[in-house]
């Protein structure tokens, strides 16, 4: 399917790896021109190459997006016309509702909800005057199902999504969809890292700890960055533009929700 978007311009945040990485490669597929960013150089000039090789034009800013400077760089290196924005920054660290202060939560919802706020801020004017704009927030499945331990994501995460929800509507009259992709248990650096954890935790080996969590996926496997990319992608095409304020779970079955 043509997704109709090649030579646009578009910012996908925290891409050298995971799920942002995944984005970046369906869009450059879509013959997007891209803006890439994350903290670490060498990742970041890897992925670059990979997704210029696909035959885009590719700006690879090295920023943590959750600082002004950070955002600053990223918009600047855009320029004044951006159609599509993918947000996306780590998660919060897990733990128990009462080892958090305030200070730890302003910090979660600087990177996690005020982060893409600002961004959005930032573009969805020039996409509202132009007549066309595509925004999509990566958040969690814990926007659905909350996951205990994630108490800071759940807090932020939940804040992004009342924001979106009201926002796509008033922007949905000027050509503009804002949705959310909310991810389960994807194939990145982030599975290893909880799989390592789970096996240490009850001593038995890696691949035991990894199908342990698999069994509790109805497809029986991670996500891949790939598959949610694609999803990102047609969220972003020019078929999508009836698709408003949505929280897309792509979670292989594993949360239960009839409606
Ligand atoms: P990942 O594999 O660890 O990749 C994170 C990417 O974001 C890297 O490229 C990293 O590069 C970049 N990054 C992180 N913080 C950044 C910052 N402040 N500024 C700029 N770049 C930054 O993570 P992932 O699994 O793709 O997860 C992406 C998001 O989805 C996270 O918010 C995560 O909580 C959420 N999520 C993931 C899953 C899952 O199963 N993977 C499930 C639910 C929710 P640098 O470190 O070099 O900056």
């Amino acid at each position: 399917m043509d997704l109709g978007i090649r030579g646009r311009k578009g910012i996908v945040c925290a891409a050298s790896k995971g799920l942002g990485r995944g984005c970046a490669e369906a869009l450059a597929e879509a013959g997007v021109d891209l803006v890439i960013c994350a903290r670490g150089r060498d990742a970041l000039e890897a992925t670059a190459d990979v997704l210029r090789s696909k035959g885009v034009p590719v700006t690879a800013v090295v920023a943590d997006i959750t600082t002004e400077d950070g955002r600053a760089a990223v918009l600047a290196a855009a320029g004044p016309q951006v159609d599509i924005l993918v947000t996306n920054a780590g998660g919060p660290p897990p733990g128990l509702w009462s080892d958090w202060a305030r200070g730890d939560f302003l910090q979660a919802i600087d990177a996690n909800m005020l982060t893409p706020i600002a961004l959005m801020q930032a573009v969805l004017p020039g996409m509202m005057a132009r007549g066309w704009g595509r925004v999509v927030n990566i958040t969690s499945v814990s926007v659905k199902a909350p996951v205990a331990v994630l108490g800071l994501s759940n807090a932020a995460r939940a804040g992004l999504t009342g924001f979106v929800a009201g926002t796509a509507r008033q922007v949905a009259g000027q050509g503009v969809t804002i949705n959310n992709l909310l991810p389960g248990m994807h194939a990145t650096d982030r599975a290893v890292a909880l799989d390592q954890g789970a096996a240490r935790a009850q001593n038995i080996s890696e691949d035991e700890a990894r199908a342990q969590r698999w069994a509790t996926i109805p497809v029986g496997r991670y996500g891949t960055p790939a598959e949610f990319g694609a999803a990102c992608a047609f969220l972003c095409s020019m078929h999508a533009g009836f698709i408003v304020g949505q929280n897309i779970l792509l979670d292989g079955g594993a949360t239960n929700l009839s409606m």
